[in-house]
Formats: structure tokens, sequence, C-alpha cells
């Protein structure tokens, strides 16, 4: 029988994604594992695959039930452990796995947890796998493997030294020089992953660390979303040890906040415009980033006289388009940046690495390194909303904000040039409402654009 998918639980593009214990049971990962596997061979993929986990309560028991899915489908499993989610990506490259398991509801909170399928090319299922996968995981049966060729399980205790190795080795970084600039820099790793890399990271590149939450045992001591309204304190400890800068990772290790050293969180977005700056004064090249990152990333970008791309949101959407641009650097406003000289994945390891390097670049703490460049505010808000209305709704906003320049790739985006603002008008995946999200030098102008975005939808339901 197909596996049965109970209501409640996400099965989406991003992987699937429940509360622990309901719907989100070992019985079904135990399936959609050995669906993984058997989708995998049907795309041609040979070899083991690579599983691994951040530091949730329920990781050991979904890896269990992932583990004997696959194996009874006949594939081999490597598991990786407690690792960052790129890491399990750069594993199943270094293992030329047929693909990989990701178990982590990244920032949620800690009764949530998930799966992130990854294909042979060490990247997540875009748009078009993922549709295949869960039509696989709908309607078929997976076969399952006799006694005598079931799955073989073997461990990988390297990954973490290998992704550490690789960030060293970037020609983007001059080592030496963070070395020798003997950093002060605070941490929160909010009991993820992070906790088992980034101290060891820092302390290789010769900073002097203190740190909080780096016990990875997944008991979250605040929400794990590293947004400035959690990082209260981080900034404590920022002040209280005279730190440089505040860093804050999730607890599957892909998106990196910053806190600069008076304490005060400086929004996500910093994070990638910093990493930025860092790689185009090394190496000349095209930037792409999500329709809903801020437009310092561009400030950044044009600096250099460097071209930006703007992809539909989602990492892989990024990845992709990164790829058929030959883009040197990109990611996500929210505190994801994905280095190609190092793999197409956002990777909070990378983007620590890169913050360290732009200080020393630049000489100063963090708070002078982001007052170089102009200062945004966004505002975000969402309303409910018929999806059958959307044509008409965009059709409607565009006529009455008459914007400058106008992107439907993925809901709406209307940019203003001269008022240096966007609207970003999405509709949710997953509930019957729209996200309205904009910026511009002034608060006040940015939520006067999602007021009269929202009062133009009003008029057309
Ligand atoms: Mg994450």
């Amino acid at each position: 029988m197909p596996l049965h998918l109970p209501p409640g639980l996400m099965v989406s593009v991003s992987g699937i994604r429940g509360r622990v214990g309901d719907p989100l049971t070992p019985e079904l990962v135990c399936g959609a594992a050995a669906a993984f596997g058997a989708f995998l061979r049907s795309e041609g993929a040979q070899g083991p695959v690579v599983v691994g986990r951040d530091s949730r309560t329920s990781g050991p028991m979904l890896r269990a039930a992932a583990v004997a899915g696959l194996q009874s489908v006949g594939v081999d499993v490597i598991d990786v452990g407690i690792v960052p989610t790129p890491t399990v990506l750069l594993a199943v490259e270094h293992h030329h796995a047929a693909g990989g398991m990701a178990i982590t509801a990244s920032h949620n909170p800690a009764e949530w947890n998930a799966l992130k399928l990854v294909t042979a090319e060490g990247m997540f299922l875009d748009a078009d796998a993922s549709a295949r996968y869960r039509t696989a995981l709908r309607e078929s049966d997976p076969p399952r493997a006799p006694w005598d060729s079931l799955g073989e399980v073997s461990t990988d205790d390297g990954a973490i030294d290998r992704h550490l190795d690789a960030i060293l080795a970037l020609d983007v970084l001059d080592v030496e020089a963070i070395r020798a600039a003997a950093l002060p820099v605070a941490l929160d790793c909010v009991r993820g992953a992070g906790g088992l890399v980034i101290p060891r990271l820092l302390e290789t590149l010769g900073c002097t660390v203190t740190a909080i939450h780096t016990e990875a045992d997944g008991r979250f001591p605040r929400d794990p979303e590293p947004t400035a309204a959690h990082l209260a304190e981080l900034g404590e400890v920022v002040r209280r040890s005279g730190a440089v800068v505040g860093l804050a990772v999730d607890p599957d290790v892909d998106r990196l906040s910053l806190v600069d050293e008076h304490g005060e969180a400086v929004g996500e977005d910093l994070t990638l415009a910093l990493a930025v700056d860092v790689v185009l004064r090394r190496t000349p090249g095209a930037v792409v980033t999500n329709l809903s990152t801020s437009r310092v990333v561009a400030d950044v970008a044009a600096a250099h006289d460097a071209p930006v791309v703007r992809a539909p949101v989602g990492e892989i959407n990024v990845a992709r388009r990164m790829q058929a641009e030959g883009a040197v650097v990109g990611g996500e406003g929210n505190g994801g940046v994905i280095l190609p000289a190092l793999h197409h994945t956002r990777d909070a390891p990378v983007a620590v690495a890169l913050i360290l390097q732009h200080l020393v670049d630049v000489g100063t703490a963090l708070s002078g390194a982001v007052g170089r460049w102009p200062e945004y505010h966004i505002v975000k808000t969402k309303v409910s909303f018929d999806r059958s209305a959307l044509d008409a709704a965009y059709a409607a906003l565009a006529a009455d904000l008459g914007a400058d320049a106008e992107d439907r790739s993925d809901g709406l985006r209307l940019a203003w040039e001269g008022r240096r603002a966007w609207l970003h008008v999405r509709p949710s995946g997953t509930e019957p409402i729209v996200r309205l999200i904009a910026e511009a030098p002034e608060e006040a102008a940015a939520r006067a654009l999602v007021d009269r975005a929202g009062a133009v939808l009003d008029g057309v339901v």
C-alpha cells in the first residue's frame, strides 16, 4: 500500500515537515525514506545515501526510521551524525552518493522535525524532481529488498573535518591575516548542530570566543530562528565580552545572523551584503539573490559594478540560478550565504569565515562595516486572500502603485528606483493568505507600501 500522508503533514518542495509524534511519526519517516531510496534508483542514481541530522531530541528516533526505510529498499547508508545541513550536501558530493537526507526542521521550534532531500548532485530537490518524488510517495509502494540484499550502514565521522578544511582552503580567505587579527567574537548556537562546528572554526581562525548554547542537545533555550528579536542574550554576551561581532546560527547551521559590538542585531540581510563585498573585492562576477532580499545587497554589488539577478524565493531556486549565471556569490536575505567556490548551498560556517574576513578587510568592528552601506527598513505583513483572484490582484496592484519595474516570476514584485523601495507580494503555498513585504529607506514609507497594497487587495476580493 502507498504511504498514508495524514493531514497536517507539510509535504512540499522543501521536504516533509511536521510536529514530532503528530503527524510526524517514525513510521511515516521510514516510509518516506523507503520511497526516497526507490525514487533515487528510479532516477538512475546509484550508490549509498548520506544521512545526517541536527541536534533535535527526535533526531535519533527519526534517523533510525530513515535508515531502516533506506535499507529496506536495498540502499546503503552513510551516517554522518549530527552535522550542519550544508555538511550533508558536501558529504553527498564527497562520497559520490546517490543522494542525501538531512533530518532537520531548520529554524522551526524544537517540537518540529523534517526531512530535507538531496540529489546526487549534492543539491536539494528542485520543483520538478520534488514533484516526481511526491507522486511516487503518494501513489506507489516501493519495491522492498529481500533478506540477502538489504542496505548496509556505515558511519563517517570525518564530514565536519572535511567541511572545515575546505573552508580554510578557500582562495577568498586570507587565513593568516584573520588569525593575526585575533578577533574577539561572541557566539550563540542555540543548542543546535552549530556547537560542533563553529567554535572549532573560530578557534582555528585565531578568534577569542565567548560562546553560549553550544551544547548540541536540541533543547533550544529560545525561538531558534536567528531573527533580531531572538538575539537579546547574544547582544548581552557581546557587550559583556567586548566582542567586535556576535554570531548566531540556526539549528541546522545554514543561516547566520549578526549582532554589532554594541549588542544590536543588524538584520539578517546584512550577512549576505557583507559576504558579497568580501567576494567581489577579490572576484568580479554576478550576484544572485531572491526577490525578497534587501536592496543593500544590490548596493554592495553596484559598488563593485557587479550585476545582480533576482531569483524566486527558495534556496534551490537561488542555487540553480547561480549555476546558470555563473555567479561568484549569492544567497538569501535570511542570512543564507552561498559561495559556489565551495558548494551551491547556504552555508553558515562559510558565512562566518567571510564575515571575519570582512572585518579584517575594513578594519573595524561590525557597526563600522555595516555603516558603510545605506540603511533600509523592511516591513512584513500577511492578509487573507483567495488564490483564484491572484492574477486580478497583481494587475490591480501594478495599476494602482505604478512601479518602475515589475517581476512576476514569484508572485509580484514592484520596484521604484528613485525611491529606493520595493514591494513583494507572494501567496503562501499552504494557506489562503498572501504575504506582503516592502522595503524603503524610511520605515514609514515601507509601511505605507504594505498598507496601500493591503487596501488594494481588499478591493479585489
Ligand atoms: Mg536552516
